[in-house]
């Protein structure tokens, strides 16, 4: 697949994409790495106790080997607001950078919105709040089998799952917010720049435009349910939502000329209508196909009537 957007978006795309990958990665690397340590040694604890990670624990080890799990897990500790708010404040100025390209010069000095910083200010007690579940969890679990001390260790990796998210939705939506104040700035408009292979709901607000100071409406979607449920200045517009933001003139002020407006509401027509959409069942992604087939068609003729011929036969695989 070709990416439909034009060279210097398809740039930015990848530079945001790399900043948010970086972003994870650098937050979440300590906090593997003591997971794995913590796995080692309750595992070797285990297999001393036990001959063997094939083999039960004895009852009458179980309580000192729970000491040593809970003593493990309880030592994990995950402080990242320090860096996240840094994440933000990189993630601002790469919207900046980004808008510049459509604008020209940006003089703006941005602060992260309320929302941004709220979730930054969240992230060490959630962190905690999860760590602190595990540790919980693992005084009452069962600790028969090995299997089970694995998956006492898993539920503190549910706290650097929560991280690895949080993370990459706080660069994505700071990269977003620097682009929607630079346009908002120059009374530019902001157009909806969907992932190829988005959503069902990030699909529908492909290619959508609105005028600086307004807002994307709640509620669109070409699947079932949307996940935007309030009015909203950009992406993300759910955790993992790589969508983005781009200053939109027009197409006769843009620099190549494109009408990308156009050009992002076909191919997310095109991706429903083929079923490449992420995140949804064949059936959900059917009904989704319908439905764009049923609407004002952008997509040329062949790729309408293999759509109506998967729709009809219930599958994409025709
Ligand atoms: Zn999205």
């Amino acid at each position: 697949m070709t990416s439909p957007l034009p060279p210097w978006l398809a740039r930015q795309d990848v530079e945001a994409i790399a900043f948010e990958e970086r972003a994870a990665e650098q937050l979440t690397a300590a906090a593997r790495r003591e997971l794995v340590a913590v796995t080692r040694r309750v595992t070797a604890e285990y297999v001393r106790r036990a001959g063997g990670v094939d083999q039960l624990l004895p009852a009458d080890q179980v309580p000192a080997f729970r000491a040593v799990l809970v003593a493990a897990l309880a030592g994990l500790s995950i402080r990242v607001g320090d860096r996240l708010a840094r994440i933000a404040a990189a993630g601002l100025a790469l919207g900046l950078r980004h808008a510049a390209a459509v604008l020209g010069n940006i003089r703006l000095r941005l602060r992260p919105s309320p929302a941004l910083r709220d979730v930054v200010a969240a992230v060490n007690e959630r962190a905690a709040a999860d760590l602190a579940a595990a540790v919980r969890a693992a005084r009452t679990a069962d600790l028969e089998r090995h299997s089970d001390v694995m998956a006492a260790v898993g539920r503190a990796n549910q706290a650097v799952h929560r991280v690895d998210a949080t993370t990459r939705w706080v660069a994505n939506r700071a990269v977003n917010e620097g682009i929607a104040a630079a346009a908002d700035d120059a009374v530019a408009a902001r157009l909806w720049v969907a992932e190829r292979d988005a959503c069902l709901t990030c699909l529908a607000y492909a290619g959508m435009v609105v005028g600086a100071g307004e807002l994307f409406p709640a509620g669109q979607t070409f699947g079932d349910t949307s996940a935007v449920v309030g009015a909203l200045a950009g992406p993300p517009a759910h955790p993992r939502c790589r969508c983005r933001l781009s200053p939109w003139l027009s197409a006769r002020e843009s620099a190549d000329g494109v009408n990308l407006p156009d050009v992002l509401r076909r191919e997310a027509q095109r991706t429903v209508l083929r079923g490449w959409s992420a995140h949804a069942s064949e059936p959900a992604r059917l009904r989704a196909a319908d439905r764009v087939l049923r609407s004002h068609l952008l997509v040329p003729r062949s790729v309408a009537d293999r759509a109506r011929r998967a729709v009809a036969a219930g599958t994409f695989d025709t």
